[in-house]
C-alpha cells in the first residue's frame, strides 16, 4: 500500500470478507479486495476440477457398461468424456463462486 498525500482524504474502506483496508476503487461491488476475489476464484477452480474429474469417471463408466464402444468409436467417446469435464467444471466453478459471493453479501 502506498502512502498518500491526502491521506484521510481518501475513501477508504475495510474488505468486507478479510478486513483489509483498502482504496475504495480497488474493492469491488461486495466490498471484496483483490486478494479476496482471487484466492476465492482460486479455492472454487480447484473444487471445481474435482466434480468435473468424477463426473468424467462417471461418465466414462456408463459409456464402458451402458454404451459398450466400439474400438473405432472410441475416440470420439474419449472426446466426449473430456468435454463433459471440462463443461461440468465451468459450470461448477461459476456456481461455487457466485454462491460464496451471494453468501457473503452485505445485503445477506
Ligand atoms: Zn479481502
Amino acid at each position: 500500500m502506498t502512502m498518500k498525500w491526502t491521506f484521510g482524504q481518501v475513501d477508504e474502506v475495510a474488505c468486507s470478507r478479510c478486513g483489509h483496508i483498502a482504496d475504495r476503487s480497488d474493492l469491488d461491488r461486495l466490498l471484496w479486495c483483490k486478494d479476496c476475489i482471487g484466492s476465492v476464484r482460486n479455492w472454487a477452480k480447484r473444487r471445481s476440477w474435482m466434480v468435473g474429474f468424477c463426473i468424467g469417471i462417471i461418465l466414462f463408466a456408463w459409456i464402458w457398461i451402458v454404451v459398450e464402444p466400439s474400438r473405432t468409436l472410441m475416440g470420439g467417446w474419449a472426446g466426449t468424456v473430456l468435454a463433459a469435464i471440462y463443461v461440468s467444471a465451468r459450470v461448477t466453478r461459476e456456481v461455487l463462486y457466485g454462491a460464496i459471493r451471494m453468501k457473503t453479501s452485505p445485503e445477506s
